[in-house]
């Protein structure tokens, strides 16, 4: 016998309360996570719907007072029923609780009291509010509170609902009233509005080229005959990939489908979603990272509604509710935030091809550097992989200089910038065409330490180093501690201590320096704190105000400035250091992309990648934009260490305040895990790579299988554990399967 946990109301706050029942033997088969199903409730044994959203063999009740499933509701293709669904394979998948799962995607319905922006405004002419006003001063008893609010809106278009209740003190019951006899609108405002659309800006008019085309027709052609693939576009940077996303979406948007997009970062990819909007205009909406819980419910609310028939956004945009979908696309596919970072930490990819399944869509990858998991899933015929090989108006890909650092510094020169690159841009700056400077973050940050010992100044609660700031104090980035910049070193007592600049303000200085008549911009986490800082950076770079622009990884992506005909990577091999697996990966897809940026106009591109390893074949294959190759050695490295995606990785930590506790549970762990499987290849217990965070120690266990599923069944143990065991209950795990910042 088998019993279900159903939940009868979607709405958020109720998720928790799910009630069991019994799975009659006829209806074992039909009865799955997700499933639609009338059910006899409360005491009259009322008919009504609910969703399973759990099975299990053993009652959680007693056995005589649970009631049976009454039916299956038949094809329940109820957009509910998906969603569910999604959330039971999260679960399943990468480790959460059902809760926890349904949170990830259902959105946080808004509460009634939640306190929401509200504007005021008449709802009738100012002539017939003047007569109103008129009217009511007439009563001998009346409302002042209403008085004061329509000679209020007399005065201003718009009053905002904090303002007429706190500053005017119109009591609410006034407003109300007035709302209900028709004389003033209460509109809820979203703080985020749709970009305004410029309606001049006359359209590119685009034909497809032959490459665009045949990718595009093939695509449709598998759709109109109802066949739903997961497709990978690798093309070359510039190559036109958006165009090809462009011309599928309308085709199965006049099919009456909908469409999803993903996107990396909305602020980064500014142009990306610009381009989106002045083709669909008003179909399109918008998820963003900065958008409230209740602003995000909003733009679900109208995809339900089928108000919109795309969603452009992040990760989370995966789960619109959309009833009819047709595409899922994930732009710059290789991108590690289409990892979910909290539990469940999902990843986009997989969870997109799971939704596509269940709702007869097709998914369409894209990158000019794609993920080893999915190129290698192409290689293997579970993708189908479309190539584009040259740019979209046939523009030569960037020429690439690779100079030695080493060599640089053997003749003298200790500057952030070669000989050759400086060179270059002198000869840029004098042709009035644009340059792009990158410098990789990762280790040229401004931590404080001392020259004499080499002691690293750390944050008291966190394992990691504190930062320099204005103003003579240190900061931890990871927990806002703060305190006075120290003067002597704590360690050996010596006066030498300082912070490196952050490199990219450094640049900044050598660049103004070499060259003052450029005109210099600096993207960086400092310069775009602003709510708007980085688009008004792009634009003013795209708009030619600047004719240097300096920045992090934050400016290598998918931006698209015609003027650029010089782009300098500074420190190449910078990220080849680091000792996570991916760091070959990573290292080549920046470069990849940095190079790319260049020469995407008229004029022809160069690049010069500034490398202390310039045989590594990260940074050759890049400098050759050259995928092929990259992939067949970082491949073949990842099958002789059995790394992902040759295998899959499984993480596991275990946080405490308390370090010996989360140090015994993980040892508790280590050999429930030996038990449950003694074959598997465990590394670990070990600190984590901030072995401590807010005063939290974090302990790591990493478990390698061929087999995805054989991972699941441990974390099915350990759940199975956790849920049982006395001991330790001060700790939490979590579970990361195939985590990709190791
Ligand atoms: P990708 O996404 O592959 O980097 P994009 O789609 O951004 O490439 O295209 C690069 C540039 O080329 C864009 O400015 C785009 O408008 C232009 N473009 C793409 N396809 C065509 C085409 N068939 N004809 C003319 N311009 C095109
Ligand atoms: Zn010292
Ligand atoms: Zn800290």
């Amino acid at each position: 016998m088998k019993y279900a946990d159903v939940i009868i109301d979607i709405s958020h706050e109720r998720l928790d309360k799910t009630f069991e029942y019994i799975v009659p033997d006829e209806l074992e088969e039909q009865v799955v996570e997700g499933v639609q199903v009338v059910i006899p409730f409360g005491q009259g044994n009322r008919a009504i719907t609910g969703y399973v959203v759990g099975l299990h063999d053993k009652p959680g009740f007693d056995v005589t007072k649970l009631k049976p499933i009454a039916r299956v509701v038949k094809d329940s293709i109820a957009i509910e029923s998906q969603l569910i669904s999604l959330a039971a394979f999260l679960k399943r998948n990468y480790g959460s609780t059902m809760n926890q799962a349904l949170k990830t995607v259902i959105p946080i319905k808004k509460k009634e009291n939640e306190k929401m922006k509200k504007e005021i405004s008449l709802a009738i002419s100012l002539e017939q509010a003047k007569i109103e006003l008129n009217e009511l001063m007439a009563k001998p008893r009346h409302a002042l509170g209403k008085e004061r609010l329509l000679r209020e809106l007399l005065e201003v278009d718009t009053l905002d609902w904090e303002l007429a209740t706190k500053k005017l003190q119109v009591p609410t019951a006034n407003i109300r009233d007035l709302e209900k006899k028709g004389i003033v609108h209460i509109e809820s405002v979203r703080t985020f509005r749709n970009p305004h659309l410029n309606k001049d800006a006359n359209r590119k008019q685009i034909t497809l080229n032959e490459e665009q085309e045949a990718a595009a027709e093939q695509i449709k052609a598998d759709i109109d005959t109802g066949r739903h693939k997961t497709y990978l576009i690798h093309g070359v940077t510039g190559s036109g990939k958006t165009e090809v996303y462009m011309d599928v979406m309308e085709h199965v948007i006049n099919l009456g489908q909908q469409v999803i997009v993903l996107i990396p970062e909305i602020a980064l990819t500014y142009q990306t979603v610009m381009r989106f909007y002045t083709r669909f205009g008003d179909k399109v909406s918008i998820l963003n990272s900065r958008m409230s819980p209740g602003e995000r419910f909003d733009q679900f609310e109208r995809a339900k509604s089928c108000e919109i028939s795309i969603m452009v956004g992040p990760r989370s945009a995966l789960f619109t509710p959309f009833a009819n979908l047709g595409l899922i696309i994930i732009d710059e596919e290789h991108e590690p935030s289409y990892k979910s970072e909290v539990i469940p930490r999902y990843h986009a990819r997989e969870t997109a091809v799971y939704r596509a399944k269940l709702a007869g869509a097709t998914v369409i990858l894209g990158s000019a550097t794609p993920s080893l998991e999915a190129y290698s899933r192409a290689e293997e015929g579970e993708y189908q992989l479309i190539t584009l090989h040259s740019r979209a108006m046939g523009q030569d890909m960037a020429t690439c200089e690779i100079v030695d650092l080493r060599a640089e510094l053997q003749s003298g020169n200790r500057s952030m910038i070669s000989r050759r690159l400086k060179e270059l841009m002198a000869d840029r700056l004098s042709k009035n065409q644009q340059i792009m400077l990158f410098l990789n973050r990762r280790g040229l940050m401004g931590f404080v330490s001392c020259r004499a010992c080499g002691h690293v100044l750390k944050c008291p609660h966190c394992d990691v180093a504190l930062h320099l700031h204005s103003g003579g104090i240190m900061k931890c980035h990871y927990c806002g501690f703060t305190t006075k910049a120290a003067k002597i070193c704590p360690s050996c007592g010596s006066k030498y201590i300082g912070s490196f600049k952050a490199g990219t303000q450094r640049l900044e200085e050598i660049v103004k320096e070499a060259f003052p008549q450029a005109r210099v911009l600096r993207m960086d986490a400092d310069t775009t704190s602003g709510k708007n800082g980085h688009e008004e950076i792009l634009a003013a770079f795209a708009a030619h105000e600047a004719d240097v622009l300096i920045g992090t990884q934050m400016i290598v992506k998918g931006h698209d400035f015609a003027n650029v005909t010089l782009v300098g990577i500074i420190a190449a091999d910078i990220s080849l250091n680091e000792s996570d697996f991916h760091s070959g990966e990573r290292t080549f897809q920046l470069l990849t992309q940095a190079v790319g940026r260049a020469g995407r106009g008229v004029e022809p591109g160069i690049a010069v990648i500034q490398t202390y390893q310039p045989e590594n074949y990260a940074v050759v294959s890049s400098a050759n934009q050259d995928y092929d190759s990259f992939y067949s050695q970082e491949i073949a490295f990842r099958r002789l260490l059995s790394y992902p995606p040759c295998s899959h990785m499984l993480g596991i930590q275990v946080s405490c305040d308390k370090q010996k506790d989360a140090y015994g549970q993980a040892d508790v762990l280590a050999d429930l895990i030996r038990r449950t499987d003694p074959e598997i290849v465990i590394m670990g217990p070990e600190d984590a790579y901030i072995g401590k965070l807010k005063d939290v120690y974090r302990r790591v266990i990493y478990l390698r299988a061929d087999d995805y599923d054989r991972l699941v069944r441990i974390k099915d143990a350990i759940d199975k554990f956790l849920l049982e065991q006395k001991q330790y209950r001060n700790t939490s795990t979590w579970f990361d399967f195939d985590p990709i910042n190791t």
